[in-house]
């Protein structure tokens, strides 16, 4: 117990003073994932909730906000607080319980995903729901509510969980779940942090029976080939994801490809606990066995310009319908998780950095709506450098973005000359989206308008979620640079 005592002491003496002075040596430069924005702020990194109730006392007596941070995956600001405090979790790190036979885990908040299904696939099991990266956090995720490839299917990762640990800025911890405390269920996920920090999430996992995937990969000549090729195989298709060329023009406008994959049934994989093994799963270190993935990044620079990406975009499609469908069988993390095998590859934008505008429009809207912002973008002279299209299912948490239609997933380079730019033909964007009845997504955003918020979120929804938060935390301690931007 003393010795409990003197551990605790000498961790807040570390933070501050007593007289709630914050010390200079905890300010640090912190980064949007995507580099186009970064704020200064304190950053502390706990291990205990012990640590985490210190912090907020610490919060409340410096005068500072508290903002949280996962893995910094988000692209924009959800992860910043400027000149305020950060709560760093990665170093929250445990899994609490892990039942190998019903595949429910319960895990600390600064679990990541990359962490997860290492610990589980060699057990039979996969998260039910994953992003690009695996680099992201459980916390992170559940307070953004991320989807993935199968989001049509599977929805966001919220209809996974069973239950977590709240903890409020007063220090209370509170059990949710969908029968007890649900309305903060409904809202803490999605809720961004900004209603209490996750210190423990409960998750149901899915059942595999190989460490492979049928994978079938097939170009499209446009938009609407894109849209019913989706339309035919959503019900088919345990996952599919398309990428589509923003340059391509006229009758060829949002040609692409597209990977689909299933899971393989009981039995047809022979070797599983092989192909489940963990060394079986990862992408080699090099490319054609000779070129470390590490330095792709530094070859991507120069082509990141309209002129050098139009030609790449042009070459990958070309490859794709010469070489025609073609199916193979490939390992989950390599078909999940193929970027963080270019590890650095967002430094190929250049200093300023990206940022991405993903909206979400419903399917009766999204074909027109989804050719209008493709050349707008063309017609203002910035293509995007990367789209990623994908199939949605609507929700039940308070803010989702979830909805029965598509998403675009597009991401902008930013340079000084290009900043306000963007900025403008994301206004340009927003008109088209909120006429369209759609939605966005706050993991994604950059430059989202309060006036834009209300108009697809609607004023009642910003009102219960804004009584929540006062309910829950009453002197506002917790704060984001995307909340200030967006809500206050
Ligand atoms: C390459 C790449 C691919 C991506 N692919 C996808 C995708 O396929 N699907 C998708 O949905 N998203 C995707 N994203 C976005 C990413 O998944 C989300 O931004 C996710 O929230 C990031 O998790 P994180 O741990 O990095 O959280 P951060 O970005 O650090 O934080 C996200 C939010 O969570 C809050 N938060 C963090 N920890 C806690 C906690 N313990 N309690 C309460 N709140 C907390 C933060 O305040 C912040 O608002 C991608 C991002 C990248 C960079």
């Amino acid at each position: 117990m003393i010795e409990e005592q003197t551990s605790k002491d000498i961790s807040q003496n570390r933070h501050a003073s007593s007289s709630g002075q914050l010390s200079l040596e905890h300010l640090e430069v912190v980064s949007a994932w995507g580099g186009a924005s970064r704020s200064a702020s304190y950053v502390f990194r706990p291990t205990t909730e012990d640590q985490l109730h210190d912090l907020m006392l610490l919060a409340a007596k410096s005068g500072r906000s508290i903002g949280l941070r996962g893995g910094g995956n988000s692209y924009g600001d959800a992860a910043l607080n400027s000149e305020n405090i950060l709560l760093d979790m990665r170093r929250m790190n445990r899994i609490l319980e892990w039942n190998p036979v019903s595949g429910v885990i319960k895990l600390e908040p600064g679990v990541t995903i990359s962490q997860l299904w290492q610990y589980v696939l060699e057990d039979g099991w996969w998260p039910p729901v994953v992003t690009g990266t695996s680099m992201t956090t459980i916390g992170g995720c559940a307070a953004m509510n991320v989807h993935g490839k199968n989001a049509y299917q599977a929805g966001p990762i919220g209809d996974h969980i069973l239950e977590f640990e709240l903890m409020l800025p007063s220090g209370e911890s509170i059990l949710c779940s969908r029968e007890e405390n649900s309305d903060l269920f409904f809202a803490a996920i999605g809720g961004f942090g900004m209603l209490g920090i996750f210190t423990s999430v409960t998750m149901q996992l899915k059942r595999v029976y190989s460490g492979l995937l049928d994978v079938q990969t097939e170009t499209q000549p446009d938009l609407a080939s894109m849209f019913d090729y989706f339309e035919a195989y959503v019900d088919y298709s345990d996952y599919i994801v398309g990428w589509i060329d923003s340059f391509s023009k006229g009758s060829a406008l949002g040609r692409g490809d597209v990977h689909r994959a299933n899971y393989l049934g009981s039995g047809a994989d022979l070797a599983p606990s092989q192909t489940m093994r963990l060394e079986n799963q990862h992408l080699t270190p090099n490319m054609f066995n000779v070129m470390p993935r590490s330095i792709i990044w530094i070859f991507m620079r120069p082509f990141m310009n309209n002129l050098g990406t139009s030609l790449i975009n042009m070459a990958k499609y070309q490859a794709g319908r010469l070489g025609g469908s073609k199916q193979l069988r490939q390992p989950h993390a390599a078909f999940h998780f193929l970027l963080d095998y270019v590890p650095d590859w967002k430094n190929s934008y250049g200093p300023g950095g990206l940022i991405q505008y993903q909206p979400f429009i419903p399917k009766e809207t999204a074909r027109d709506a989804f050719a209008d912002i493709l050349r707008l973008c063309q017609r203002r002279g910035m293509p995007n450098y990367l789209t990623v299209f994908k199939r949605h299912r609507p929700d039940d948490f308070l803010m989702t973005h979830g909805l029965d239609g598509y998403s675009l997933a597009m991401d902008f380079r930013i340079t000084d000359e290009r900043r306000r730019r963007v900025a403008a033909l994301a206004r340009e964007l927003d008109e088209i989206v909120l006429a369209a009845g759609g939605r966005f997504y706050f993991a994604k955003d950059s430059t989202l308008r309060p006036e834009v918020a209300q108009a697809y979120l609607g004023q009642e929804t910003i009102d219960q979620f804004k009584a929540m938060k006062k309910r829950n935390d009453p002197d506002n301690l917790l704060q984001t640079d995307l909340w200030r931007r967006v809500f206050t």
